[in-house]
Protein backbone atom coordinates (compact mmCIF):
# COMPACT_ATOMS: atom_id res chain seq x y z
CA UNK A 1 0.00 0.00 0.00
CA UNK A 2 1.06 3.65 -0.72
CA UNK A 3 2.91 5.39 2.04
CA UNK A 4 1.25 8.69 3.47
CA UNK A 5 4.30 10.95 5.50
CA UNK A 6 1.67 12.13 7.74
CA UNK A 7 4.07 14.42 9.00
CA UNK A 8 4.60 16.30 6.03
CA UNK A 9 0.57 16.28 5.58
CA UNK A 10 -0.06 17.94 8.89
CA UNK A 11 2.57 20.55 7.70
CA UNK A 12 0.64 21.10 4.52
CA UNK A 13 -2.38 21.77 5.39
CA UNK A 14 -0.78 23.96 8.24
CA UNK A 15 0.81 25.82 5.15
CA UNK A 16 -2.34 26.37 3.57
CA UNK A 17 -4.12 27.55 6.02
CA UNK A 18 -1.76 30.14 7.13
CA UNK A 19 -2.39 31.37 3.30
CA UNK A 20 -5.81 31.58 4.06
CA UNK A 21 -5.05 33.72 7.17
CA UNK A 22 -3.05 36.00 4.85
CA UNK A 23 -6.69 35.83 2.86
CA UNK A 24 -8.83 36.70 6.26
CA UNK A 25 -6.00 39.73 7.19
CA UNK A 26 -6.23 41.31 3.64
CA UNK A 27 -9.88 41.08 4.11
CA UNK A 28 -10.29 43.03 7.16
CA UNK A 29 -7.99 45.63 6.03
CA UNK A 30 -9.06 46.30 2.50
CA UNK A 31 -12.65 46.43 2.41
CA UNK A 32 -14.79 49.23 3.57
CA UNK A 33 -17.04 47.32 5.25
CA UNK A 34 -16.50 45.76 8.60
CA UNK A 35 -16.86 41.97 8.66
CA UNK A 36 -16.81 40.98 12.34
CA UNK A 37 -14.57 37.63 13.37
CA UNK A 38 -12.31 38.44 10.27
CA UNK A 39 -9.18 38.96 12.79
CA UNK A 40 -10.05 35.64 15.02
CA UNK A 41 -10.60 33.44 11.99
CA UNK A 42 -6.97 34.62 10.83
CA UNK A 43 -5.23 34.10 14.10
CA UNK A 44 -6.63 30.60 14.32
CA UNK A 45 -4.76 29.11 11.69
CA UNK A 46 -2.00 30.72 12.96
CA UNK A 47 -1.91 28.63 16.51
CA UNK A 48 -3.01 25.59 14.99
CA UNK A 49 0.08 25.99 12.83
CA UNK A 50 2.67 26.07 15.76
CA UNK A 51 0.69 23.46 17.30
CA UNK A 52 1.22 21.16 14.31
CA UNK A 53 4.85 22.18 14.49
CA UNK A 54 4.89 20.85 18.04
CA UNK A 55 3.40 18.00 16.87
CA UNK A 56 5.19 17.03 14.09
CA UNK A 57 8.18 17.48 16.57
CA UNK A 58 7.14 14.64 18.87
CA UNK A 59 9.71 12.21 19.93
CA UNK A 60 12.64 15.67 19.39
CA UNK A 61 11.28 17.88 21.83
CA UNK A 62 10.52 17.53 25.00
CA UNK A 63 6.59 15.69 25.62
CA UNK A 64 5.42 18.85 27.74
CA UNK A 65 5.68 20.87 24.61
CA UNK A 66 4.81 18.26 21.58
CA UNK A 67 2.04 16.74 24.04
CA UNK A 68 0.74 19.36 26.59
CA UNK A 69 1.53 22.73 25.14
CA UNK A 70 0.58 21.55 21.21
CA UNK A 71 -2.61 20.47 22.45
CA UNK A 72 -3.76 23.27 24.52
CA UNK A 73 -2.46 25.33 21.36
CA UNK A 74 -4.99 23.06 18.81
CA UNK A 75 -7.86 23.35 21.18
CA UNK A 76 -7.71 27.36 21.50
CA UNK A 77 -7.09 27.36 18.16
CA UNK A 78 -10.65 25.73 17.35
CA UNK A 79 -12.14 27.40 19.92
CA UNK A 80 -10.76 30.89 18.78
CA UNK A 81 -12.59 29.56 15.25
CA UNK A 82 -15.77 29.55 16.88
CA UNK A 83 -15.31 32.64 18.44
CA UNK A 84 -14.56 34.21 15.57
CA UNK A 85 -17.59 32.24 14.27
CA UNK A 86 -19.60 34.02 17.16
CA UNK A 87 -18.62 37.53 16.56
CA UNK A 88 -18.92 37.17 12.64
CA UNK A 89 -22.99 36.50 13.33
CA UNK A 90 -22.57 38.91 16.43
CA UNK A 91 -24.32 36.73 19.11
CA UNK A 92 -22.45 36.81 22.81
CA UNK A 93 -18.49 35.18 22.59
CA UNK A 94 -18.31 31.97 24.88
CA UNK A 95 -14.64 32.57 25.39
CA UNK A 96 -13.89 32.41 28.96
CA UNK A 97 -15.95 29.01 28.92
CA UNK A 98 -14.22 27.64 25.72
CA UNK A 99 -11.07 28.68 27.87
CA UNK A 100 -11.71 27.59 31.01
CA UNK A 101 -12.88 24.56 29.82
CA UNK A 102 -8.93 23.79 27.58
CA UNK A 103 -7.37 24.95 30.79
CA UNK A 104 -9.36 21.59 32.57
CA UNK A 105 -7.74 19.60 30.70
CA UNK A 106 -3.86 20.35 31.49
CA UNK A 107 -4.09 18.00 34.80
CA UNK A 108 -5.34 15.11 33.07
CA UNK A 109 -3.03 15.62 29.87
CA UNK A 110 0.17 16.09 32.52
CA UNK A 111 -0.85 13.32 34.34
CA UNK A 112 -1.15 10.95 31.16
CA UNK A 113 2.08 12.30 29.90
CA UNK A 114 4.59 12.53 32.67
CA UNK A 115 3.45 10.02 35.22
CA UNK A 116 1.53 7.25 32.97
CA UNK A 117 1.60 7.95 29.54
CA UNK A 118 -1.25 6.31 27.61
CA UNK A 119 -1.86 8.17 24.28
CA UNK A 120 -5.25 6.61 24.39
CA UNK A 121 -6.66 8.25 27.54
CA UNK A 122 -5.04 11.70 26.25
CA UNK A 123 -6.85 11.32 22.65
CA UNK A 124 -10.11 10.71 24.55
CA UNK A 125 -9.98 14.05 26.61
CA UNK A 126 -8.99 16.49 23.58
CA UNK A 127 -11.59 14.38 21.40
CA UNK A 128 -14.10 14.67 23.29
CA UNK A 129 -13.83 18.51 23.69
CA UNK A 130 -12.28 18.73 20.06
CA UNK A 131 -15.99 17.25 19.07
CA UNK A 132 -17.95 19.12 21.16
CA UNK A 133 -17.08 22.18 20.10
CA UNK A 134 -17.27 20.91 16.38
CA UNK A 135 -20.41 20.39 16.93
CA UNK A 136 -21.27 23.66 19.23
CA UNK A 137 -19.76 25.28 16.07
CA UNK A 138 -22.23 23.62 13.32
CA UNK A 139 -25.03 24.81 15.89
CA UNK A 140 -24.32 28.07 15.78
CA UNK A 141 -23.81 28.30 12.08
CA UNK A 142 -26.96 26.00 11.37
CA UNK A 143 -28.97 28.92 13.67
CA UNK A 144 -27.60 32.22 11.99
CA UNK A 145 -25.99 31.62 8.71
CA UNK A 146 -29.56 31.50 7.38
CA UNK A 147 -30.09 28.73 4.08
CA UNK A 148 -27.10 29.85 2.31
CA UNK A 149 -25.04 27.08 0.23
CA UNK A 150 -21.86 27.99 1.87
CA UNK A 151 -23.20 28.12 5.08
CA UNK A 152 -24.50 25.06 4.36
CA UNK A 153 -21.25 23.78 3.17
CA UNK A 154 -19.09 25.04 6.61
CA UNK A 155 -21.88 22.94 8.79
CA UNK A 156 -21.37 19.65 6.49
CA UNK A 157 -17.49 20.11 7.49
CA UNK A 158 -18.17 20.82 10.85
CA UNK A 159 -20.46 17.78 10.97
CA UNK A 160 -18.02 15.37 9.10
CA UNK A 161 -15.11 16.89 11.28
CA UNK A 162 -17.30 15.74 14.41
CA UNK A 163 -17.82 12.63 12.79
CA UNK A 164 -14.66 11.78 12.58
CA UNK A 165 -13.44 12.93 16.06
CA UNK A 166 -16.46 10.73 17.24
CA UNK A 167 -15.08 7.54 15.40
CA UNK A 168 -11.34 7.70 16.68
CA UNK A 169 -13.30 8.97 20.32
CA UNK A 170 -14.86 5.57 19.85
CA UNK A 171 -12.21 3.64 18.95
CA UNK A 172 -10.01 5.00 21.55
CA UNK A 173 -12.42 4.32 24.20
CA UNK A 174 -13.08 0.60 22.62
CA UNK A 175 -10.07 -0.33 21.25
CA UNK A 176 -6.96 0.92 23.32
CA UNK A 177 -4.24 0.08 21.46
CA UNK A 178 -1.72 2.24 22.42
CA UNK A 179 -0.07 3.27 19.80
CA UNK A 180 1.21 7.08 19.60
CA UNK A 181 0.58 10.03 16.67
CA UNK A 182 2.20 8.81 14.24
CA UNK A 183 1.78 5.13 14.57
CA UNK A 184 1.25 4.55 10.82
CA UNK A 185 -1.80 2.26 11.19
CA UNK A 186 -4.40 2.92 8.47
CA UNK A 187 -7.27 3.88 11.09
CA UNK A 188 -4.52 6.54 12.24
CA UNK A 189 -3.37 7.58 9.10
CA UNK A 190 -7.43 8.43 7.91
CA UNK A 191 -7.46 10.04 11.39
CA UNK A 192 -4.62 12.33 10.77
CA UNK A 193 -5.70 12.97 7.34
CA UNK A 194 -9.03 13.73 7.46
CA UNK A 195 -8.85 15.79 10.69
CA UNK A 196 -5.63 17.67 8.80
CA UNK A 197 -7.68 18.27 5.82
CA UNK A 198 -10.92 19.09 7.60
CA UNK A 199 -9.99 22.13 9.29
CA UNK A 200 -8.35 23.11 5.86
CA UNK A 201 -11.75 23.09 4.04
CA UNK A 202 -13.14 24.78 7.43
CA UNK A 203 -11.50 27.56 6.46
CA UNK A 204 -12.21 27.50 2.99
CA UNK A 205 -16.06 27.44 4.33
CA UNK A 206 -15.14 30.64 6.41
CA UNK A 207 -13.42 32.55 3.95
CA UNK A 208 -16.73 31.37 1.35
CA UNK A 209 -18.87 32.92 4.34
CA UNK A 210 -16.86 36.14 4.77
CA UNK A 211 -17.30 36.68 0.77
CA UNK A 212 -20.67 35.97 0.87
CA UNK A 213 -21.24 38.74 3.79
CA UNK A 214 -19.46 40.99 1.68
CA UNK A 215 -21.04 40.17 -1.57
CA UNK A 216 -24.68 40.73 0.66
CA UNK A 217 -23.65 43.71 1.72
CA UNK A 218 -21.94 45.77 -1.80
CA UNK A 219 -25.20 44.59 -2.96
CA UNK A 220 -27.33 45.97 -0.03
CA UNK A 221 -25.58 49.41 0.18
CA UNK A 222 -26.16 49.45 -4.08
CA UNK A 223 -30.00 49.11 -3.82
CA UNK A 224 -30.25 51.03 -0.42
CA UNK A 225 -30.71 54.61 0.78
CA UNK A 226 -27.57 54.97 3.14
CA UNK A 227 -29.54 57.38 5.30
CA UNK A 228 -33.16 56.05 5.37
CA UNK A 229 -32.46 52.07 4.66
CA UNK A 230 -34.90 52.36 1.99
CA UNK A 231 -34.59 51.45 -1.66
CA UNK A 232 -32.38 53.64 -4.07
CA UNK A 233 -34.19 55.60 -6.59
CA UNK A 234 -32.48 53.28 -9.45
CA UNK A 235 -33.30 50.20 -7.52
CA UNK A 236 -36.94 51.51 -7.14
CA UNK A 237 -37.67 52.39 -10.87
CA UNK A 238 -36.42 49.45 -11.46
CA UNK A 239 -38.88 47.11 -9.39
CA UNK A 240 -41.90 49.70 -10.69
CA UNK A 241 -40.75 48.48 -14.60
CA UNK A 242 -41.29 44.82 -13.77
CA UNK A 243 -44.63 45.73 -11.99
CA UNK A 244 -45.76 47.76 -14.82
CA UNK A 245 -44.52 45.04 -17.50
CA UNK A 246 -46.37 42.25 -15.26
CA UNK A 247 -49.42 44.50 -14.70
CA UNK A 248 -49.82 45.24 -19.07
CA UNK A 249 -49.24 41.24 -19.24
CA UNK A 250 -52.28 40.22 -17.49
CA UNK A 251 -54.42 43.25 -16.64
CA UNK A 252 -53.58 44.11 -13.83
CA UNK A 253 -53.57 46.95 -11.41
CA UNK A 254 -50.99 49.43 -9.51
CA UNK A 255 -50.62 52.55 -7.80
CA UNK A 256 -47.94 54.82 -7.40
CA UNK A 257 -47.50 57.46 -4.29
CA UNK A 258 -44.95 60.54 -4.77
CA UNK A 259 -44.38 61.93 -1.06
CA UNK A 260 -42.23 65.44 -0.75
CA UNK A 261 -42.12 66.72 2.97
CA UNK A 262 -43.68 70.15 2.95
CA UNK A 263 -41.33 73.20 3.94
CA UNK A 264 -38.41 70.64 4.51
CA UNK A 265 -35.80 73.58 4.13
CA UNK A 266 -37.44 75.52 6.94
CA UNK A 267 -37.01 72.50 9.13
CA UNK A 268 -33.06 72.24 8.24
CA UNK A 269 -32.90 76.15 8.53
CA UNK A 270 -34.53 76.37 11.82
CA UNK A 271 -33.11 72.84 13.40
CA UNK A 272 -29.83 72.36 11.33
CA UNK A 273 -29.35 69.90 9.01
CA UNK A 274 -28.87 66.91 11.43
CA UNK A 275 -32.10 67.36 12.50
CA UNK A 276 -33.22 67.60 8.99
CA UNK A 277 -31.63 64.21 8.77
CA UNK A 278 -33.23 62.82 12.05
CA UNK A 279 -36.97 63.90 10.65
CA UNK A 280 -36.42 62.04 7.18
CA UNK A 281 -35.18 58.41 9.39
CA UNK A 282 -38.56 59.14 11.49
CA UNK A 283 -40.48 59.46 8.60
CA UNK A 284 -39.70 56.25 7.00
CA UNK A 285 -39.58 54.58 10.21
CA UNK A 286 -43.14 55.90 10.43
CA UNK A 287 -44.53 55.15 7.86
CA UNK A 288 -42.96 51.63 6.94
CA UNK A 289 -45.36 49.48 9.24
CA UNK A 290 -48.38 51.11 7.30
CA UNK A 291 -46.83 49.59 4.25
CA UNK A 292 -47.60 45.56 2.83
CA UNK A 293 -44.82 43.50 2.67
CA UNK A 294 -44.57 43.69 -1.47
CA UNK A 295 -44.70 47.35 -1.59
CA UNK A 296 -41.64 49.25 -2.72
CA UNK A 297 -40.21 52.05 -0.71
CA UNK A 298 -37.32 54.43 -2.32
CA UNK A 299 -35.79 57.54 -1.59
CA UNK A 300 -36.52 59.48 -4.77
CA UNK A 301 -34.53 62.53 -4.27
CA UNK A 302 -34.30 64.71 -0.92
CA UNK A 303 -37.21 64.66 0.97
CA UNK A 304 -39.17 63.03 -1.76
CA UNK A 305 -40.05 59.26 -1.78
CA UNK A 306 -41.83 56.90 -3.87
CA UNK A 307 -44.33 53.98 -2.54
CA UNK A 308 -45.23 51.16 -5.06
CA UNK A 309 -48.58 49.55 -4.38
CA UNK A 310 -48.68 46.50 -6.67
CA UNK A 311 -52.05 45.08 -7.23
CA UNK A 312 -53.83 48.41 -5.81
CA UNK A 313 -56.45 50.10 -7.30
CA UNK A 314 -56.42 54.02 -7.42
CA UNK A 315 -59.21 54.16 -4.27
CA UNK A 316 -56.95 52.07 -2.20
CA UNK A 317 -53.93 54.17 -2.77
CA UNK A 318 -55.95 56.95 -2.11
CA UNK A 319 -56.40 55.38 1.03
CA UNK A 320 -52.98 54.40 2.27
CA UNK A 321 -51.98 57.79 1.01
CA UNK A 322 -54.53 59.15 3.95
CA UNK A 323 -53.45 57.23 6.31
CA UNK A 324 -49.41 58.03 5.34
CA UNK A 325 -50.01 61.75 5.46
CA UNK A 326 -52.14 61.62 9.01
CA UNK A 327 -49.38 59.83 11.02
CA UNK A 328 -46.67 61.67 9.98
CA UNK A 329 -49.09 64.80 10.55
CA UNK A 330 -49.00 63.39 14.54
CA UNK A 331 -46.73 64.95 16.33
CA UNK A 332 -43.12 63.08 17.58
CA UNK A 333 -41.55 64.51 20.94
CA UNK A 334 -38.44 65.69 20.36
CA UNK A 335 -38.07 66.48 16.82
CA UNK A 336 -40.07 69.22 14.88
CA UNK A 337 -43.42 69.13 13.29
CA UNK A 338 -43.65 67.95 9.73
CA UNK A 339 -46.34 67.16 7.02
CA UNK A 340 -46.09 65.58 3.75
CA UNK A 341 -47.91 66.27 0.54
CA UNK A 342 -48.84 63.18 -1.47
CA UNK A 343 -49.40 62.92 -5.64
CA UNK A 344 -51.42 59.45 -6.36
CA UNK A 345 -51.69 57.57 -9.61
CA UNK A 346 -52.65 54.31 -11.09
CA UNK A 347 -51.58 52.61 -13.80
CA UNK A 348 -53.81 53.03 -17.08
CA UNK A 349 -53.92 50.38 -19.86
CA UNK A 350 -51.65 52.61 -22.27
CA UNK A 351 -49.18 52.96 -19.82
CA UNK A 352 -45.61 51.67 -21.35
CA UNK A 353 -42.93 53.19 -18.92
CA UNK A 354 -42.87 53.99 -15.57
CA UNK A 355 -41.76 57.61 -15.93
CA UNK A 356 -45.45 57.97 -17.69
CA UNK A 357 -47.18 57.54 -14.18
CA UNK A 358 -43.72 59.29 -12.41
CA UNK A 359 -44.82 62.31 -14.36
CA UNK A 360 -48.38 61.80 -13.63
CA UNK A 361 -47.97 61.10 -9.90
CA UNK A 362 -45.68 64.53 -9.81
CA UNK A 363 -48.56 66.04 -11.28
CA UNK A 364 -50.76 64.58 -8.44
CA UNK A 365 -48.47 66.16 -6.23
CA UNK A 366 -48.02 69.45 -7.22
CA UNK A 367 -51.83 69.99 -7.10
CA UNK A 368 -51.37 68.81 -3.52
CA UNK A 369 -48.58 71.13 -2.79
CA UNK A 370 -51.20 74.15 -4.40
CA UNK A 371 -53.89 72.78 -2.23
CA UNK A 372 -52.32 74.31 0.31
CA UNK A 373 -49.57 71.36 1.12
CA UNK A 374 -49.99 68.54 3.78
CA UNK A 375 -52.94 66.53 1.64
CA UNK A 376 -53.69 64.10 -0.61
CA UNK A 377 -54.00 64.61 -5.02
CA UNK A 378 -54.71 62.74 -7.94
CA UNK A 379 -54.93 63.60 -10.86
P1 LIG B 1 -42.14 72.23 -0.31
O1 LIG B 1 -43.19 72.20 0.73
O2 LIG B 1 -42.55 73.04 -1.49
O3 LIG B 1 -41.71 70.84 -0.70
O4 LIG B 1 -40.91 72.97 0.32
P2 LIG B 1 -39.52 72.35 0.70
O5 LIG B 1 -38.82 73.32 1.55
O6 LIG B 1 -39.72 71.00 1.29
O7 LIG B 1 -38.90 72.13 -0.72
P3 LIG B 1 -37.48 72.44 -1.31
O8 LIG B 1 -37.38 71.53 -2.50
O9 LIG B 1 -37.31 73.89 -1.54
O10 LIG B 1 -36.46 71.98 -0.20
C1 LIG B 1 -36.10 70.70 0.02
C2 LIG B 1 -35.03 70.73 1.05
O11 LIG B 1 -34.66 69.41 1.44
C3 LIG B 1 -33.77 71.38 0.55
C4 LIG B 1 -32.67 70.45 0.93
O12 LIG B 1 -31.65 71.13 1.62
C5 LIG B 1 -33.32 69.47 1.85
N1 LIG B 1 -32.73 68.19 1.77
C6 LIG B 1 -32.57 67.38 0.70
N2 LIG B 1 -31.96 66.24 1.04
C7 LIG B 1 -31.71 66.29 2.36
C8 LIG B 1 -31.09 65.42 3.31
O13 LIG B 1 -30.65 64.32 3.00
N3 LIG B 1 -31.01 65.83 4.60
C9 LIG B 1 -31.50 67.05 4.99
N4 LIG B 1 -31.39 67.38 6.27
N5 LIG B 1 -32.06 67.87 4.13
C10 LIG B 1 -32.18 67.53 2.84
MG1 LIG C 1 -38.90 68.40 -2.75
MG1 LIG D 1 -40.58 69.46 0.20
Amino acid sequence: MFHLDLRSIILMSGIMSLLLSVVFLLMQRSYPIVIRGLGQWAAAPVIIFVSTLLFGARGVLPDLLTVIVANLLLLSGIALIHVGSQRFFGVPLTWRFWMGAILATVPVLSWYTLVEPNYDARLLVVLFLWGWMMLAHARLILRHGGKVFVTRFTVVILLIQAGVIGLRFMAALLLPVGGGLFDGSLFQTLYIVTNALMILTLFVGLLLMATDRLRAEFEHLATHDTLTGVLTRRTLLDICGKELERCRRHGRTMSLLIMDLDNFKVINDTHGHQMGDRVLVDFVARISPLLRRPDGLGRYGGEEFVVMLPETSLEEALAVAERIRSTVESPVSGLPPVTVSIGVTCNRPDDAQVDVLLARADKALYKAKAMGRNCVATT
